[in-house]
């Protein structure tokens, strides 16, 4: 099994085999080729399984397989649960997008707001955003979830965990009912899988 395989474009398997990547996690086999196809996945994976990679990857080919430059709306949205997880995902987003035509920002609290801001006036691809913090930008105004064409709910159960439900149920009615979504979970309890019944749309299911 190889990257290559899964369907991933030059661009990215240039930034894998810079990253040093040999062949792809468990969790990366099974979750890119649905998520190539457009497909809604609900994935049941830990931290340190290489999910960020497994959503990230085929997202970051979508989109640029259908380039938006001259707008850069915000088409992909990435929801974390903790800032600390927010910069890791988008560290990762930067990297696996080094060789593509693809802007990225990310927002969270507790910090100045106005870098934020002035990166995503330039205009942007990818959002990775912690709840709060991406609800208020967007009631100022500064921001709009009305072109997001992908949805990843990154460590659900944590999401619940810290009392984010309200706020995710806020984010979806923001964007166009009309998108894929991922979701990511390390547990699957009765309130997830109705979190889950809630977002995705006939899932491919898949373990890590
Ligand atoms: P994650 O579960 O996404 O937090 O990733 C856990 C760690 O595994 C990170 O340090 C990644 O850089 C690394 N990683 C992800 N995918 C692979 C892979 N296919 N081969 C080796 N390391 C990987």
């Amino acid at each position: 099994m190889s990257f290559k395989s899964l369907g991933l474009s030059e661009p990215l398997l240039k930034a894998i085999g810079k990253k040093g990547y040999d062949t792809p996690s468990p969790i990366q086999a099974k979750a890119i080729p649905p998520v190539l196809e457009g497909k809604d996945v609900l994935a049941s994976a830990q931290t340190g399984t290489g999910k960020t990679a497994g959503f990230t990857l085929p997202l970051l080919q979508i989109l640029s397989q259908n380039p938006n430059e001259k707008y850069r709306p915000i088409r992909a949205l990435i929801l974390t649960p903790t800032r600390e997880l927010a910069a890791q995902v988008y560290a990762n987003v930067k990297e696996y997008s080094e060789f593509l035509n693809i802007r990225s920002a990310v927002i969270f609290g507790g910090v100045n707001q106005k870098p934020q801001v002035a990166t995503i006036r330039n205009g942007i691809d990818v959002l990775v955003a912690t709840p709060g913090r991406l609800i208020d930008l967007e009631n100022q105004g500064v921001l709009s979830l009305k072109h997001v064409e992908i949805f990843v709910l990154d460590e659900a159960d944590r999401m619940l965990d810290m009392g984010f439900l309200r706020d995710i149920e806020r984010v979806m009615k923001l964007m166009p009912s009309k998108r894929q979504n991922l979701m990511f979970s390390a547990t699957f309890s009765k309130d997830i899988k109705k979190l889950a019944y809630s977002i995705l749309n006939n899932p491919v299911q898949v373990e890590a």
